[in-house]
């Protein structure tokens, strides 16, 4: 899935841009030149580019990153940088891929994974 629209395709490149997750406050600053007056518009394109699994959300950091990896939607596995707030995606994750082989789930069907792991990159270390 690619981005739908020309507001889609911009605030898209812009999180490709950085390393950083985002806010959609950050993501309003840029961008109120471009039209873009309240943070509900910006919402409404980040809910676009989550649907299309184009961006990830950050949870704990109420964020957004794009997607780097080929996966299913609804998957994310991510290292955050406590030093510089750098946000990396893990690739192809064997526990990410094998969740539904997890003992205990019990009948328990998962829809959506979101590991978030905070620490210290190789540079803040
Ligand atoms: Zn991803
Ligand atoms: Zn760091």
């Amino acid at each position: 899935m690619k981005p739908q629209t020309p507001r889609q395709q911009l605030i898209y490149d812009y999180l490709r841009k950085k390393k950083t997750a985002l806010s959609a406050y950050d993501i309003l600053d840029e961008f109120r030149d471009h039209g873009f007056r309240a943070p509900s518009q910006i919402y409404r394109v980040l809910n676009k580019l989550l649907e299309f699994g184009l961006i990830h959300k950050v949870e704990s950091l109420s964020a957004y990153i794009a997607c780097e990896q080929e996966h299913d939607i609804g998957q994310s596995f991510l290292t955050i940088c406590n030093g510089c707030g750098i946000v990396k995606e893990i690739p192809n994750a064997s526990f990410v891929e094998n969740l539904d082989k997890l003992d205990g789930l019990e009948g328990f069907t998962p829809q959506e994974l979101v590991v978030e792991v905070k620490g210290r990159c190789s540079i803040c270390n």
